[in-house]
This record gives structure tokens, sequence and C-alpha cells, in this order.
């Protein structure tokens, strides 16, 4: 029996109920959707009826909610420099959490954002700490799950210090959480590509991030090489991360339980690349 649960950004056109049904046309184990058009600022509130037909789908599926990891709207910036955008996008996250809540889901996905060149990283970092302080006060029962960037740009959340630096100013650290992306995490310098460095990486992430705060991953190669902050996905073995890390996560129980999601770009062979890894279990 397999601790692993992997799967994919499935779509959900049509509505939230059809992503379900795609995750299990592809043998997935997990998925991420977004339960609203991501590069929209508002959307129809769910109906009960689209909310009782997602529930109905997912029980088909046999996918667990703690498996399912949504990922909000492009749009947010919750550390936006200019007040009025970042109530905007403090308002657009909150409405995605009740979304999560409403469908029965227990963690949501999104990027920490930019600084703009506007303010300095640290005010940055308390902005969005602030933002996230406030919507957890709003919502109940999600998990607040950081990405971690390739810090393309003027993104933050690329080194691991940035990220614990946030959740160092969460009230209420119950409701954080950290998804890591494999080809972010390579392409913010971060190696993993040998057995040594794969360690060295966890080891450094365990140490100024903790693995209690691990909600899920995204399963990426990378086409730009170490250290390069672009973020640019490859298919599983295609790019410059290689087939090996991804056996050594495969078979790593520190990666158990969590929503393990392909990000790559030929969504026609996700079938197989579950396949893949699952193959590479030991
Ligand atoms: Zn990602
Ligand atoms: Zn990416």
């Amino acid at each position: 029996m397999s601790n692993k649960f992997v799967g994919a950004h499935v779509s959900a056109s049509g509505g939230v109920f059809n992503a379900p049904l795609n995750a299990m046309k592809i043998g997935a184990k997990a998925f991420a959707l977004f339960t609203k058009n991501q590069k929209q600022w508002a959307a129809k509130p769910l109906d009960e009826e689209t909310i009782a037909l997602f529930k109905e789908n997912l029980v088909k599926s046999g996918i667990l909610p703690k498996h399912i990891l949504p990922h909000d709207s492009y749009l947010i910036i919750l550390g936006h420099p200019e007040e009025e955008k970042r109530q905007k996008s403090l308002d657009a996250f909150i409405d995605e959490l009740e979304r999560c809540s409403q469908l029965g889901l227990d963690r949501l996905n999104f990027h920490p954002g930019s600084h703009l060149k506007q303010i300095s990283e640290e005010e940055c970092i308390d902005r969005i700490a602030m933002s996230m302080n406030e919507a957890i006060r709003r919502v109940e029962g999600v998990n607040l799950t950081i990405e971690n960037t390739a810090g393309q740009g003027s993104n933050l959340g690329w080194r691991f210090e940035q990220i614990a630096a946030i959740i160092e100013r969460i009230e209420d650290k119950s409701r954080v959480g950290v998804c890591i992306d494999t080809c972010h995490m390579f392409t913010a310098g971060y190696d993993i590509r040998t057995i040594d460095a794969y360690e060295q990486t966890w080891l450094e992430f365990d140490r100024i991030i903790g693995f209690d705060y691990l909600k899920g991953m995204h399963i990426n190669d990378s086409k730009p090489d170490l250290g390069s902050h672009v973020d640019r996905h490859d298919s599983i073995g295609k790019g410059k991360i290689g087939v090996e890390p991804f056996r050594f996560l495969m078979n790593d129980s520190r990666m158990d339980d969590i929503p393990l999601v392909l990000e790559t770009i030929d969504e026609t062979i996700w079938a197989q690349e579950i396949e893949l890894l699952y193959s590479m279990q030991e």
C-alpha cells in the first residue's frame, strides 16, 4: 500500500465538480484545481447544487480532501505595497478560502507575491503576514499554504528564510503551511539532483521551516538551470532536474500523505507520469 498521493492540476472547466472526474481519468490519487477562473477577480458564488455534485464526484474518485490542493488566483498579491490593492487582494483571497471551506477542502495554495520594488522585503513580509492573519480570523478550517517561488523578478518566498519569516509572524501557526514546488526550489538555487544534494536541501528545509509545515508539493521538472530564478516547468525526467530526484522523493516518507501535484507542461502524458512516479517506489 503506497503512502504517496500523486496527481495533477486538473481542469475544472464546466464546473468544479468536473475536477475529481478529470483526476480519475488519469489515475490520480491527488489533485489541484482552481475553484474559480484564476484570471478574473470576481466569480459567482458556488451554489448548493455545485457543491453537492463536487462532493458526490469526490466520493466516486476515492480521493480524500486532504489530498486536494486548491490553488488561488494569480491576481492576488497579499503584500501589495498599495493599501487599496492589498485590500482588494485580501477580499479575493478570503472569498477563495470560503469557497474551499464550502467544498470541504482544508488547504489553499497561494504565492506570497512580490514587493514590486516599491517597498523593502521586510515590509512586504509584514504586509503578507498581516493579510494572512486577517484571513485566518475571517475564515475557519482552511490552511493557508504558502508556495515557494523561483524568485523571478521581485517575487518573495524563494528562500526558505523568507517563508520562515512569514510563518514567524502568523498568530495561529496551526493555520499556515507550505507547498514546495520542485522546479521553483531548483531554480531558486536548491539542488536536489544527487542524493547528497537532495538530503542537504531537505535538511535545510527542516531546519529553517520544518516538515510539520509541509502540506503539499508541486512535482515538476525544470527547463531552466539551477539558480536561474526562472519559472518554467518541464515534464518529469525531461528537464534539468532529471528523473532520479523524483525517485528519491517517491521513497521519502517525509512526503507521505500529502498531495503531490504535477504541473508539468504536457497534460497528455500526466497519466504516464503518475504511473512512472509510482513505478519508482521501492
Ligand atoms: Zn507550483
Ligand atoms: Zn511554476
